[in-house]
């Protein structure tokens, strides 16, 4: 069976002067200086494509809903309010914003013929949501004829409006134009990517990404390990590696990694730029082993050309994870580096996917670049690892 998308001919024809219920992630990250500013837009911008071409089929209302944040109950920090009046501005049309997301008024505001557009309350002001409690689901579900499901950064979660409301729109439920998106450039990296497929995994901690390290030895032609990523590989080679981050439970998953038949697939850094202390005064450390009182902070320039040179005939690629302390410009020159070589590649596919990466490429300017970045940081991951997510299983067969 195959997921269906609102550009199905079939999803007008149930959305004409119907209730159009529609899923989407506007956990937006919020201004540390000004809690009622959104930092990055991003997330309601990609939703606003699919927000827009669901009006455009004249649906009698359009009834959104997202989480935001981790609130413990009902807390007006984790008010849906900005996203309402960001969207509101940028679309030029009134969204109301509900109290919460079983408010009674709910009902009424469905039976007037305006506002069209209507906002649910944060959904994790109940804690129904993530318990994927069936009977919230089902009230959920009364908001809408059909539903759409556009929160691919949300389409990891088991939760009662990503999951379980499915139960409740038999062959009536569709994916958005960000789902799609997401969902086919993912598939070109998860099925018979286009060789050589070349993957780039930095960052802090192994543990975290020890599935997708596995998962992706089969698959690919080359894997650069580079960041805090590389020590515990180069440590339980019986490199030095100093006072740099990489902790024993590390080096055990690396061993593990090192002892599977993919490990001549895996290259690691053969020099650094390193620091006395953390953030502290660059030193270009030429060599793989790093001295006791050093520790390394980004992949040196030979890595970086090493690196580049098996990115060049590469014809898909994925990076997921910073190479370096890149938030600090003397440590950035390996993540950057990256970001430009791939900026480079005409003919190959690149996706960028997970929240550091795709912050890099952001801040180099370099994103339009880029063949896909995806939105969703740990849902771009599991899709890797799983070739799919349960919002988008539930979406695609329904769930009794
Ligand atoms: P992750 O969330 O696992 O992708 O980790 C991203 C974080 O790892 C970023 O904040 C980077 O600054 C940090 N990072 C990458 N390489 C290093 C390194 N060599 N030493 C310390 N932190 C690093």
């Amino acid at each position: 069976m195959a997921l269906k998308y609102i550009t199905d001919e079939s999803f007008g024809l149930l959305a004409k002067d119907k209730k159009v219920l529609a899923r989407f992630d506007f956990n937006v990250p919020m201004d540390k200086n000004d809690p009622t500013k959104i930092a990055d837009t991003t997330r309601i911008d990609e939703a606003v494509e699919t927000i827009k071409a669901i009006l455009e089929h004249k649906p009698k209302k359009l009834v959104l809903m997202s989480h935001f944040g981790r609130p413990k109950g009902v807390d007006q920090k984790y008010s849906l309010e900005p996203v309402g009046k960001y969207l509101a501005e940028k679309i030029e049309q009134e969204v109301v914003l509900t109290e919460t997301a079983l408010d009674r008024g709910i009902r009424t505001l469905l039976t007037l013929s305006e506002p069209k557009i209507i906002m649910l309350q944060n959904l994790r002001f109940h804690p129904e949501e993530e318990a994927n409690d069936r009977e919230f689901a089902r009230t959920l579900s009364t908001y809408g004829d059909v539903f759409v499901f556009d929160a691919f950064g949300a389409a990891h979660r088991k939760h009662a409006s990503t999951y379980e409301v499915n139960a409740f729109f038999k062959n009536k439920a569709y994916g958005g134009l960000l789902l799609k998106r997401e969902v086919e450039s993912l598939d070109k990296i998860v099925n018979d990517p286009v060789k050589p497929f070349v993957a780039i995994v930095g960052g802090a901690k192994v543990s975290d990404k020890i599935k997708i390290i596995e998962q992706l030895l089969v698959s690919v032609d080359k894997l650069l390990i580079g960041g805090a990523m590389a020590y515990p590989f180069l440590k339980a080679l019986g490199n030095n590696v100093g006072a740099s981050l990489c902790s024993d439970d590390d080096v055990l998953l690396a061993k593990r990694i090192l002892g599977t038949p993919g490990k001549g697939k895996i290259v690691l850094p053969s020099d650094h730029i390193g620091s006395l202390t953390f953030g502290g005064a660059p030193v270009d450390i030429g060599q793989v082993n790093i001295s006791d009182d050093m520790m390394g902070l980004d992949i040196g320039p030979s890595t970086l050309q090493n690196f580049s040179d098996y990115l060049t005939n590469a014809k898909t690629v994925l990076w997921n994870g910073p190479m370096g302390l890149f938030e600090n410009v003397n440590f950035s020159k390996g993540t950057f580096g990256i970001a430009k070589k791939l900026s480079t590649l005409n003919n190959a596919f690149t996706l960028v996917g997970g929240g550091d990466s795709v912050a890099a490429v952001t801040k180099s300017g370099l994103a339009s670049k880029m063949s896909h970045i995806s939105t969703g940081g740990g849902a771009s991951l599991e899709y890797i690892e799983n070739g799919t997510l349960p919002g988008i299983q539930a979406l695609k067969f329904g769930i009794d």
